[in-house]
């Protein structure tokens, strides 16, 4: 069970820039939410809050009962999917996934077991010898989705993933994110600004605009208005 509260999220910024307010949400377990609304809406700053990346200035986050209002990311069970630029150039794709465990000191044989699962999952177990720059794009972007996974969080974030890829790589990367959430049955919230995006990856949408939530429903209840 990875169940995610938003519970009246607010944020507002040094400069006193109120980026969002009043931001209620409860994500059920497996649940892909997909944030939507044009830029500046505060979409990326919910995602960065959730991910302990932005302190949060007044409400509260839940995860699975438990408060993480004011945990450090790495006490928060979740992991943001950065886009495949992130990778590390001179590690090879089995280092770029055990990286983030072998800094939390976990065991060999643990990490290990991890990639190699992760790696199955991702279709790219005789890739794990290259380096990134011997990987197609659609291959990177997966090594990318198995660094988080490996960590086997409870929740995964998405900021635009989409965004920097040609058209080939942005529908094969939609495919595997809508896989690895079937797989794995994750819960995930997934940031854009495109409508089309949303509508054919989520179980439900939430619609942002100037920093709070306008609406919150599923696809067909959003957008098959008569
Ligand atoms: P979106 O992701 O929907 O484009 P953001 O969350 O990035 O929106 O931004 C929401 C608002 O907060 C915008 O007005 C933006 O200018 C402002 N903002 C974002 N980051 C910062 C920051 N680090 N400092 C001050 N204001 C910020
Ligand atoms: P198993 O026998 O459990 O199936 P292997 O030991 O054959 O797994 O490893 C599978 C792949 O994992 C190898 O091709 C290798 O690339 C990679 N690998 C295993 N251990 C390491 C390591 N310590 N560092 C880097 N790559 C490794």
């Amino acid at each position: 069970m990875s169940d995610l509260k938003l519970q009246h999220l607010e944020k507002i910024y040094d400069n006193k820039v109120q980026a969002v307010y009043d931001f209620d949400l409860d994500v059920k377990d497996g649940e892909l939410i997909v944030l939507v609304g044009p830029s500046g809406c505060g979409k990326s700053t919910t995602l960065r809050m959730v991910a302990g990346l932005e302190d949060i200035s007044k409400g509260k986050l839940i995860i699975d009962g438990k408060d993480v209002t004011r945990m450090p990311p790495k006490d928060r069970d979740i992991a943001m999917v950065f886009q495949n630029y992130a990778l590390y150039s001179h590690m090879t794709i089995y280092e770029n996934m055990a990286f983030s465990l072998m800094l939390r000191k976990e065991n060999k044989n643990e990490i290990h077991q991890k990639v190699l699962a992760a790696a199955e999952i991702l279709d790219l177990t005789s890739q794990l010898n290259k380096k990134p720059s011997q990987l197609s794009g659609g291959q990177r972007q997966r090594v990318a989705m198995g660094r988080a996974i490996v960590r086997r969080p409870k929740v995964f974030l998405f900021d635009e993933p989409l965004s920097n890829l040609d058209a080939k790589l942005r529908s094969a990367t939609r495919r595997e994110i809508l896989l690895l959430h079937k797989r794995l049955n994750a819960t995930m919230l997934y940031v854009t600004h495109d409508q089309t995006e949303a509508l054919t990856l989520a179980d439900r949408i939430v619609c942002m605009s100037m920093g709070h939530v306008q609406q919150i429903g599923t696809p067909l209840e959003l957008y098959d208005t008569p």
